[in-house]
């Protein structure tokens, strides 16, 4: 099997204990439903429920073909909504293409929501004094 980005070969490996199909070229992979959740830490939520829209979307590389499912094309979607961060997704067996620089990228952005989402302490001082009645 070759990579139809790069050409090169792709071989069946681990990473983190999931089993992938990695490019020896490009270092892109595929993953199966449900790994993406176990290869990006997160501490709530589904990752690739939440990452599933219909909208278009594109990236550096053109349509891409699934590998489990008969060549079925795949589709475009963006990493939780607004990451930019462009995937590979087939809609019939819920698999993903990744490219190497997105891993990466997909966790540093979980990080940075996942942070965001605990009220900092500052923001913790301005709600109290705003909640105290107006003289
Ligand atoms: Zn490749
Ligand atoms: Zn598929």
């Amino acid at each position: 099997m070759n990579c139809q980005i790069c050409k090169n070969t792709i071989t069946p490996t681990k990473a983190q204990g999931i089993e992938i199909y990695s490019c020896n070229g490009c270092k892109g992979f595929w993953i199966k439903k449900g790994e993406l959740n176990k290869l990006i830490e997160h501490t709530a939520g589904d990752l690739e429920q939440s990452s599933i829209d219909h909208h278009f979307h594109k990236d550096t590389h053109g349509t891409l073909k699934c590998i489990y499912c008969d060549d079925s094309a795949m589709i475009k979607i963006n990493f939780i909504e607004f990451s930019d961060i462009i995937l590979d997704y087939c809609e019939q067996c819920g698999c993903f293409w990744i490219d190497s620089d997105e891993v990466e990228k997909m966790q540093q952005y979980v990080k940075k929501i996942e942070k965001n989402d605990k009220p900092s302490r500052s923001e913790i001082i301005m709600s109290i004094f705003y909640s105290l009645p107006q003289i």
